[in-house]
């Protein structure tokens, strides 16, 4: 297909040819006889967004999952009243996701049977890290006496039990499409072969169209209180010796302190990454840089939680919770990311959040990680491989670009989602689907 009449985002105007690669890009070109054309009239043209750390199947559920975190549920009230009225699924199953304790502490199958017996729930932490089952639930994955009903995700005892494989992929490809996405990184550390296999499957058949990387097997989640050098060293050195770089997940200062250690320790590969890096102290960011680690990282998190965090972090602390400037002028790579479902999937959100950093409030949480909103767009650019490399248009590289309806001026000052004017996928128009 030829796009006429497009801008470049450093200001050029071009027209493309694109196939399954970028096949020209210059001042005209001529449509062939039955060449589609896609008139930009003067929009921005960028490579297609890819967003480095998502959870493909989790997003696909939280589709038709009730959310009862902040801010569609802030008191227990209002859980009772969400978990009372909420319809099970066919299957029997209510799933409730985007749980934080400050709605009403921390639950347990008591809590939840008092809310509502009748139907099996299952209750996510928005951490991801932690499930919630009320005694229904329970006894539908054979654990009737279970204590409390708390249960760690990366526990395969039972998560396995409740892996849906009819979640919603075409609805969540639609909503990734619609905003120029057109790849993205599955981030979960515990995806099967199977799984991996089920969701190339649907991405062969057209059900998912945005390209599909995975970081596992190559990425651990660690937690504060079983934190062991010696042995993410060993899982370091592992890993490289097979030529697989790695992806460690860093929440706290803990996390990333060992992490920084255990990679020194065992040697770096270039495509090593560090995904969150939520909190990250000053001495970290020389450390980062040397290590020559990719940070994958999600703003989108002081924009959508910021005032919990105002609430909850030591405010001589709030300077190190998700940075982006600091880090890129310690010369660190980094990529952004929006942990969808954890976060909200929306890329734009994500940039503005990295640019402005303002918390739901009203707060700015931050002020010296802002970053420009060309950087914050860039951020999303990047090679799936690569992160922190930004791709470009220009002949060879993929045929999957985002159009936008207003000239690069506008997009920036935006970075709004409904710019998207059509987003291609190895030259296919996948949205607007017409
Ligand atoms: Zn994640």
């Amino acid at each position: 297909m030829l796009i006429r009449r497009a801008t470049l985002l450093d200001g050029t105007a071009a027209d493309i040819r694109v196939g399954a690669r970028i096949e020209e890009v210059a001042g005209q070109l001529w449509a062939a006889p039955g060449e589609r054309v896609l008139d930009a009239a003067g929009g921005t043209v960028l490579p297609g967004l890819h967003d480095h750390h998502v959870h493909v199947r989790a997003a696909a559920s939280a589709l038709d999952s009730l959310s009862v975190g902040p801010p569609a549920v802030r008191t227990k009230d209002q859980l009772a009243q969400a978990l009372a009225r909420a319809a099970p699924g066919p299957d029997g199953w209510v799933r409730a996701v985007g749980y934080h304790d400050s709605v009403a502490g921390e639950l347990d199958r008591g809590d939840l049977d008092a809310l509502r017996p009748d139907v099996a729930v299952r209750v996510q932490h928005r951490s991801g890290a932690l499930w919630i089952l009320n005694s229904a639930a329970l006894r539908r994955v054979g654990m009737a006496e279970h204590a409390d009903g708390r249960l760690r995700a990366s526990d395969r005892g039972w998560s396995d039990r409740l892996q849906r494989r009819d979640t919603d992929l075409a609805g969540l490809s639609a909503s990734l499409t619609a905003l120029g996405v057109t790849g993205v990184t599955d981030a979960t550390p515990d995806l099967d072969a199977e799984g991996m296999v089920a969701l190339l499957v649907a991405h062969r058949r057209g059900e998912f169209r945005p390209r599909l990387g995975f970081l596992a097997p190559g990425k651990k989640i660690l937690h504060d209180d079983d934190l062991d050098l010696d042995s993410l060293t060993e899982w370091i050195g592992l890993a490289h010796s097979d030529e697989r770089p790695v992806a460690v997940h860093c929440v706290t200062a803990a996390q990333l302190v060992v992490t920084i250690a255990a990679l020194r320790a065992a040697g770096g590969h270039p495509r090593d990454r560090i995904e969150h890096a939520a909190v990250a102290d000053d001495d970290s960011l020389a450390e980062l840089a040397d290590l020559g680690v990719t940070v994958v990282t999600q703003p989108n998190f002081v924009a959508e939680r910021g005032d919990q965090y105002l609430v909850d972090v030591p405010a001589a602390d709030h300077g190190q919770l998700w940075r982006v400037a600091s880090l890129l002028r310690a010369n660190v790579r980094v990529a952004l990311s929006t942990d969808m479902p954890f976060g909200r999937g929306d890329p734009w959100a994500a940039m503005r959040a990295a640019v402005y950093r303002t918390t739901p409030s009203g707060a700015v949480l931050g002020a010296d990680e802002c970053v420009s909103a060309r950087t914050a767009l860039t951020m999303f650019l990047g090679h799936p491989g690569e992160p922190a490399r930004a791709r470009a248009v220009e002949a060879g590289q993929p045929g999957d670009l985002c159009v936008l309806n207003v000239p690069p001026a506008t997009a920036l000052a935006e970075l709004d989602a409904g710019m998207v004017l059509a987003t291609v996928i190895g030259g296919e128009v996948v949205y607007p689907a017409t």
